[in-house]
């Protein structure tokens, strides 16, 4: 999700949320059963029409990001090794699989924080929930990760800053730690990067130590979770860590990197948040 501060109270009937969302992300799929499918998205949008807020919501199809877009986050070489991959047919890139459709899946996700980001500024929107796959938090920038294939949290915030935003919020609440995300911007107080984790676990990374280096220290924050934490822990630490920070800070947009895998039901990790948490 994107939001943005600023937006006054005369232009708050006008300003209003989208939801970006391509049928196209049905398309990228393993070739058996994976835990990152197409009915993950699929769910999220039956219950959201289910939802009292549906009506009054936008869903707007994304467009692709360029190949210059991607490139703000990853390298040239490894966006056209990906493009080949999948058009030669995809397969596995280490634990990670791609199909003939997943490079432009990709793009499309990118795309879809960029188009948020460019409503943002165009005053269209105050906040979009970008419903996209796959997944990007893992993403670095020469390689495939974790079910990631480009760093949609990434991109979306260095192209914020290459359009004049001057700090930005990325909240990363998925049971896993976005290693990607977090070497996007280790050196660097231009993104305060949020994250809660299960630790210790995949990836590896994600310790309280690790805090930012030059200009970026103490702009990476890691809250590392026990096995088994949930809506107290979350809501604890929300009060004393990332609502203080966020005030000291006074990002001027927000970006949350929403992976629902910290839910009590997700079978790759073991925290324990509940619908309402
Ligand atoms: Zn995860």
């Amino acid at each position: 999700m994107v939001t943005a501060r600023g937006s006054t109270k005369e232009d708050s009937h006008r300003v209003q949320s989208a939801i970006l969302y391509s049928p196209f992300f049905l398309k990228h799929q393993a070739p058996n059963y994976h835990p990152e499918n197409p009915q993950r998205l699929e769910a999220i949008l039956e219950a959201f029409k289910k939802s009292a807020f549906s009506k009054n919501i936008e869903t707007i199809e994304p467009k692709p990001a360029s190949k210059e877009q991607i490139a703000l986050n990853h390298s040239v070489k490894y966006i056209e090794e990906l493009e080949s991959f999948c058009k030669a047919g995809g397969g596995y890139l280490d634990d990670t699989y791609a199909n003939e459709y997943s490079y432009i899946s990709a793009a499309l996700a990118a795309g879809a924080g960029i188009n948020t980001v460019d409503m943002i500024i165009d005053n269209k929107i105050s906040k979009g929930f970008c419903l996209v796959r796959p997944p990007g938090h893992h993403a670095e920038h020469d390689k495939a990760m974790g079910f990631c294939l480009f760093n949609n949290a990434a991109i979306t915030a260095k192209y914020a800053l290459s359009k004049g935003f001057k700090k930005i919020l990325l909240l990363d609440f998925d049971a896993h730690h976005g290693n990607g995300t977090q070497n996007s911007f280790y050196y660097t107080d231009q993104v305060l990067y949020i994250s809660y984790h299960q630790w210790p676990h995949y990836p590896g990374t994600g310790s309280a130590e690790e805090k930012g280096e030059g200009d970026g220290l103490d702009y990476t924050i890691n809250i590392p979770l026990e096995t088994g934490s949930g809506n107290k822990e979350f809501l604890e630490l929300f009060d004393k860590i990332v609502q203080p920070a966020a005030d000291k800070y006074q990002p001027d947009l927000i970006i949350v990197s929403g992976g629902f895998d910290s839910h009590k039901d997700d079978p790759l990790a073991q925290l324990n948040l509940t619908d309402d948490g």
